[in-house]
Parts: structure tokens; sequence; C-alpha cells
């Protein structure tokens, strides 16, 4: 916020704040690339074996208070904040994103009390990084929508609701290739699940999410490909209520649960993006009042190439935290 401090020139108008606000933020844009790169860096230094489920819960909330914190700090500096207090609160928003990731990894009972702790700390890391105070704003996403409760200025909260285009995208091209909403399965866990016969796209796979969508394979399906696999009888389909399979889908179904958390907490990120040069000037006059929020689908976007290309086979960092979580079978 800061005072407005204008020298006024003859006829044109010189701020030594504007001035000082774009160096500051090269200077931000130069540590947050550095700060992104450096997170992936340490965590591939460390070998991976013979890890407790202390030592890989210690190693997330570690990476998650980092990584929100830069992001906030940065954020909340274009925003005239210090870094360092945008960092801690973003820090705050990144242990809850971490504890939520954590707590639907454990168990699939915990799909809404996690997905709660990391929408309220994805929005602590958001606010953080909008230079707002921590109570600002509370934003959760289900399916295209994102529902916001922002704080007006007599101190209650406005609600909106936001379309999630990225989100609409994914629901569309899943629903075109045939896969049908499981309505139970998605109400139980928060966010859209959709059963498939195949998939195939980009690669043949278990379970595949997109923005917040998540796409699974029906569980005859998948007996049927895992005995298989196993070398067990397959010619039939009858696999399905084993209890092995049924471990199985439901560890394919935390892992991709935590997919949708990382896309949930990419949304300081995209915000503090997208806060760089004019866009901010587009959100307000465009975008706000279409009622169309691109923060998420900008920040998972960027965020996949910044913590490695987040593809089926190729262990990003992304996948790295959704494996180790969920203990999903590779
Ligand atoms: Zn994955």
């Amino acid at each position: 916020m800061g005072l407005e401090r204008t020298l006024q020139i003859g006829e044109g108008t010189f701020s030594i704040e504007k001035c000082a606000k774009r160096f500051l933020r090269t200077i931000g844009t130069v540590f947050l690339a550095s700060a992104l790169a450096f997170i992936p860096v340490a965590y591939a230094s460390e070998k991976q074996e013979t890890r407790t489920k202390d030592e890989i819960h210690q190693k997330i909330v570690l990476g998650n208070c980092l990584l929100q914190g830069a992001i906030s700090g940065f954020g909340g500096m274009q925003n005239g904040e210090s870094y360092w207090k945008s960092f801690a609160k973003g820090c705050l928003g990144g242990t809850l994103i971490a504890g939520g990731k954590i707590a639907v990894g454990n168990d699939l009972n915990n799909a809404w009390l996690g997905k709660m702790a990391t929408s309220f700390g994805s929005s602590i890391s958001y606010n953080a990084s909008s230079g707002r105070p921590i109570d600002d704003s509370f934003g959760a996403d289900f399916g295209p929508a994102f529902l916001e409760w922002k704080k007006n200025n007599y101190g209650s909260y406005n609600f909106n609701a936001y379309l999630l285009p990225d989100s609409a995208a994914y629901l569309m091209s899943y629903l075109s290739e045939g896969d049908k909403i499981d309505a139970e399965l998605s109400l139980r866990h928060g966010t859209p699940i959709l059963i498939s016969d195949g998939i195939s796209h980009p690669v043949e796979a278990y379970g595949l999410s997109g923005a917040n969508i998540i796409r699974i394979l029906d569980k005859k399906r998948l007996g049927n490909i895992l005995e298989c696999e196993r070398g067990i009888d397959c010619t039939d389909n009858i696999h399905s209520d084993k209890e092995e399979i049924q471990r199985d889908w439901e560890s394919i179904l935390n892992h991709e649960l935590i997919h949708t958390h990382q896309y949930t907490s990419t949304r300081s990120f995209g915000k503090t993006i997208l806060d760089i040069g004019n866009f901010r000037k587009a959100r307000k006059k465009f975008f706000e009042p279409l009622h169309v929020n691109l923060d998420h689908w900008v920040g998972d976007y960027l965020s996949s190439f910044a913590l490695g290309y987040n593809g089926a086979g190729n262990k990003s960092l992304e996948e790295e935290e959704a494996y180790a979580l969920s203990g999903h079978l590779e």
C-alpha cells in the first residue's frame, strides 16, 4: 500500500515509487525464479529410498512451506508488503496445504477435511501474495466452479462464484471420451470423479487428473488389467470384488486426489504471475466482470514446468509428492 509520493515535473508525472517498484519487481522475479529452481534441486539431491512416513511428511511440509512462502513473499512485495512478512504467511498456508495432502493421502475418509485444509491454506497464501490480511478472502474450487468469500469494507464477507475454464475444458474432454460422472464418489471426495473404461490419453494409465477433474478406471477393468499383469488368470471380469483390487483402486484415487490439491494450491502462484505487468488491469476490467478465474490455470500450468514436467512416467516433483503420500502402485 504505502504512500504515493509523486514528483511533478512540468506537464509530465515522474514517480519515484513507480521506478522503485519496477526495480523491486525485476529483482523479485529473479529471486522467485531462483527459489523455484532451487527447491527441486534440493529435493532431488536427497535419496528417496528407505524413508519413514514421518520423514516423508516432514519433507512435504517443508517443501510446501518454502514454495508457498517464496511465492507469497514475492507477491506481497509486488503489492507493497515486506517480503519476509508475506513469506511467513505463505509458509503458514503451505503448511496447511501439506496437512491437507497428507490427510487425503492417508485415508479417503479424510477427503473433505483435507480439501478444507488445502483450500484454507491456499487462501492464506493467496491473501499474503496479494499483500492483504490473511483473512481477506477464502476460496474453494469444486470442478469448474470457484467459490469465493471476500471481505468487504464493512468487515463482513461477500460471496461470488467464478468459472475455472481449464477445469471446464478437462471435464468436457473426458466426457467426450465416454467417461461417466460418478455423483456419489464426487460428492464424497469433494471433486468431480469420472469412471473410465480405458484411459489412453496422453498415455495408458489407471487414473488421470486434469485441473481438479479425476478420471479413474472402472474397478472391473482395473481388476482385469492388474490380474493379467500379475500373471493371474484374467480371462473373466470378476476380480473387482477382491480386497486387493479394491485397495489398489483406492490408492489410485488417493494419488489423483493429491493432484487436485496441488491444483488448488497453485492459486497464489497464478495470481502472482498474473499481477506482473499489465495483466492486473485486464483481470479487473475483463475477467473479473465475466466471473472467469485464471489463477489456478496459469499457476497449475507454470508450476508443472517449474517443478518438472508433469507427465506420466516422468517423475516431476508433483508426481513424487503424489506417489510418496498415496503409496500408490507405480
Ligand atoms: Zn500422478
